[in-house]
């Protein structure tokens, strides 16, 4: 007895967009924060109410700045997508017999015969000519569209979640240790950003968790630098 019928397999790229805008803000509030409190440690600014002051400011002002930019660059992915359509609209409209040809031409160009392609764009565009158009001609579906206020949202809390971890470390180890504490905090932050957004989106690559430390231990390294020269 076959079970082909009952098989759904699961994916995970439906969950790209907010993925992306996780990582993005937890990898960069962990490193921002941290090589920011490093960079104020190894200064001779750097007193403990000091250090808790700059942190939490970066805390704050991060997560603002990440969710403002992630809302207007994924707006304007957005508008892009919503002219599209308005012009795909107007098109099949305007020039339906042009526009079925475009399609089934289309078809024909991934490798179905001529006369089953005009008939599947036929059909398709009877059911919902926009979309089919929107999905074969410019690549749009649903799963993939641009959502501005969800990538603006997940990244200023995934932000002041990456920031929080430094920050608490640095509230709470005596000064003497806090910059190796704030690196190490940051370091296991890290992998475990790169552990859990690997099992969000399917798989966990050693590779990609190297990637992230690899960048995170340089920006840490160089700002710390920086703070002990002035
Ligand atoms: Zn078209």
């Amino acid at each position: 007895m076959s079970t082909a019928d009952t098989h759904v397999e699961h994916h995970y790229l439906h969950r790209a967009g907010w993925l992306r805008a996780a990582v993005l803000g937890a990898n960069d509030g962990l490193v921002s924060t941290a090589s920011l409190l490093m960079g104020v440690s190894a200064s001779s600014a750097g007193d403990s109410e000091t250090l808790m002051v700059a942190g939490l400011a970066a805390l704050v002002a991060g997560a603002m700045s990440m969710a403002a930019g992630e809302f207007v660059s994924v707006s304007s992915q957005a508008d892009v997508e919503r002219v599209d359509e308005a012009i795909e609209r107007a098109a099949l409209e305007a020039h339906p017999e042009a526009e079925l040809d475009e399609l089934s031409g289309i078809y024909e160009a991934r490798g179905v015969e001529p006369a089953l392609a005009k008939e599947v764009a036929r059909q398709l565009m009877a059911h919902d000519a926009l979309d089919a158009h929107l999905r074969d001609e410019l690549g749009l579906t649903d799963t993939t569209a641009a959502r501005p206020l969800q990538a603006a949202a997940m990244s200023g809390v995934a932000f002041g979640t990456g920031a929080a971890l430094p920050l608490a470390v640095a509230g709470l180890a005596p000064a003497s240790v806090a910059p190796g504490a704030i690196a190490g905090s940051a370091v296991v932050g890290m992998i475990l950003l790169g552990v859990v957004s690997g099992r969000a989106g399917g798989k966990v690559e050693p590779k990609s968790v190297l990637r992230l430390v690899g960048w995170g231990v340089a920006a840490m390294a160089i700002t710390w630098l920086v703070g002990a020269a002035v």
